[in-house]
This record gives C-alpha cells, sequence and structure tokens, in this order.
C-alpha cells in the first residue's frame, strides 16, 4: 500500500523548526526508520533540499540520531561523518567562529537564505580576502607561460 507524505509527518514532534524533530515511530539503531528501511531522517532532507549529493552521509549537527529536522543535517563524506562523531560533539552546531578564527557574529556575520530557503552564514573577512584575491588577480599582469594553481 503506497503511504503519502503524511503518514510521515505523523510521527514527527515538531515543537519548532530551530528545534529537534524527534520521531516517535520505529528507530533502528538509534535512527528513525520508515518503511521501506530507509532512514528517515534522509526522506526530509531530500524532500526538503533535494538529492543529497552522491557519496555523501547525512551528518546529524546536533548529535541527536532520532532527529529529522533536515536544518540540523549536513551532506559530509563518510570518513568525515565519522570523525565528526568521535570528536566533535556539538561544536559545528553553533559555530562561533570561521575557520580562520574570525567570530561568527555581530558585524563580522553575513548571513543569506537561498533559493531553496536553506539559510548560510558566512564570515565577512573571508568573504572579502576570497574577493580580493580574485579581483587582484584579475588585475595582474598577463602571464603567457603556464597558468598558476588557483588557491
Ligand atoms: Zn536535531
Ligand atoms: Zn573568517
Amino acid at each position: 500500500m503506497p503511504h503519502k507524505r503524511a503518514d510521515h509527518w505523523e510521527h514527527i514532534d515538531v515543537n519548532d523548526i530551530a528545534g529537534c524533530w524527534n520521531w516517535t515511530a520505529a528507530l533502528r539503531a538509534g535512527y528513525g526508520q520508515m518503511w521501506t528501511k530507509r532512514n528517515i531522517h534522509r526522506y526530509f532532507y531530500v524532500d526538503i533540499f533535494g538529492e543529497i549529493p552522491a557519496g555523501l552521509d547525512l551528518d546529524h549537527l546536533c548529535r541527536n540520531r532520532r532527529c529529522c529536522n533536515p536544518w540540523h543535517l549536513e551532506p559530509v563524506t563518510r570518513r568525515e561523518n565519522i570523525l565528526r562523531g568521535k570528536t566533535i560533539p556539538a561544536r559545528n552546531f553553533a559555530k562561533t567562529q570561521c575557520d580562520k578564527g574570525h567570530p561568527l557574529s555581530g558585524e563580522n556575520l553575513y548571513t543569506w537564505n537561498d533559493d531553496r530557503g536553506r539559510s548560510h552564514r558566512r564570515c565577512k573577512t573571508c568573504a572579502k580576502a576570497t574577493l580580493k584575491a580574485s579581483l587582484d588577480r584579475r588585475k595582474g599582469p598577463r602571464r603567457s607561460g603556464p597558468i598558476e594553481a588557483v588557491v
């Protein structure tokens, strides 16, 4: 018997989009399970954001395996997922600094929503540095030799 989307939403306890969506039906290895035996969090992610890039796993940024909130999921490589699960508990979930250590808050924080409604956060200092580097490259003298690798 084909299941409709509503069947899955019935088993979700949604209090707030920012909070965890706890799956209240069957679990397998701590992950919510749906009738197709696929993990339910993948279902919700695909439903809202579209395909998961090939070869990537969904990492729970909130580290709550029964959570199905797509905003708490991020596609990562399997290796990265295992690594994070062991060593970085919830650090990425509420990142307060960029990879270079600039504060992700106040004036330095740039946030926007993409056309799929997904919100992004970006460090302004790093964004400017990237922009400047690409402008500098364009202004630079023309080279006839082999093109340098762009880092
Ligand atoms: Zn969550
Ligand atoms: Zn930065």
